[in-house]
């Protein structure tokens, strides 16, 4: 039994529907599970509806896009309330900005002599609203002119590369501002990711407590009881959460359940949220 509070859907770059997810989910052995799409909150009901019918529990969620010191870091919301306007209008402007950065990361294809890459984003992003580069990723896949979707990035779609295009998402406190307005725990979400020298992620840390956050996501591989993060994310107030960031079956870093379990004594973010919200 275990909980998982970082997962995606088709309505951002997840491959399964919300119900798929919810189903598999339950299939491992996670008892409370969280939904947390891309700057896109559109799968909540159906996912809730399905987690009820599985008699998991659930928890409402987003991964909204930020930034920091140049960076783009991700905010995990928990128990919010999609309806809040501060964040639905905030996630609807983030979405704007995807879908004007698509065109140009499309024409930065093309100048390369890949073409065709906006509308095969496209198909793959299906219904989400939230285009991103993975949705290029699988398109460039499609097309070989890659192996696989990290091969897409190191070529075309990373940071400095071909066809990285600077993305112009909110700042970090203003993430963690609309989660709050919307009555949610604020999750500074897999900070070992962004390679930051410790001297960066402990400003990190001090400016996601400043702004009010709640909690730092334990990666699924980190181990609690050695893991440094806790330590510093202790040294600010913070709590702790825990999630598999899981996109597809086999294709990400862990399946849904894999997140490693927090153990007993340290404070972990589920105890404030309600499930079934
Ligand atoms: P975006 O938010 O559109 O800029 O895309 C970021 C997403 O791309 C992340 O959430 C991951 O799902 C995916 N991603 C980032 N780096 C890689 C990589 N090296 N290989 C595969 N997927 C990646
Ligand atoms: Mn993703
Ligand atoms: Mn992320
Ligand atoms: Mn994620």
């Amino acid at each position: 039994m275990s909980i998982d509070l970082h997962a995606h859907s088709t309505y951002s770059d997840g491959v399964l529907t919300p119900s798929e997810l919810v189903r598999r989910a339950a299939s491992r052995g996670v008892r409370l599970l969280a939904l947390t799409d891309h700057d896109e909150t559109g799968g909540l009901d159906e996912a809730r509806s399905a987690a009820a019918a599985c008699g998991i529990g659930f928890v409402g969620g987003v991964e909204i896009s930020s930034t920091w010191s140049d960076r783009t870091v991700h905010v995990v919301g928990l128990g919010i309330d999609a309806q809040a306007a501060p964040l639905a209008d905030g996630l609807a402007r983030i979405r704007g900005t995807r879908a004007a950065r698509a065109e140009q990361i499309a024409s930065r294809l093309d100048t390369a002599g890949i073409h065709g890459s906006l509308d095969g984003a496209l198909r793959h992003a299906g219904a989400s609203g939230a285009i991103g580069r993975s949705h290029f990723a699988r398109f460039l896949v499609e097309r070989r002119y890659v192996r696989n979707a990290n091969e897409a990035f190191r070529l075309y779609l990373g940071a400095g590369r071909l066809a990285y295009v600077s993305p112009a998402w909110p700042a970090m406190p203003q993430a963690v501002e609309w989660i709050k307005r919307a009555g949610g725990c604020a999750v500074l979400a897999h900070p070992d990711r962004y390679r930051l020298p410790p001297r960066l992620l402990r400003a990190l840390f001090a400016d996601f407590a400043q702004a009010g956050g709640d909690a730092v996501e334990i990666s699924a591989g980190e181990r609690f009881g050695s893991s440094p993060l806790v330590r510093l994310a202790r040294a600010h107030g913070l709590t702790l959460s825990s999630g598999s960031d899981f996109h597809a079956p086999g294709g990400s870093v862990a399946d849904l359940g894999d997140a490693p379990a927090i153990p007993e004594g340290l404070p972990a973010v589920w105890q404030r949220l309600r499930p079934g919200t």
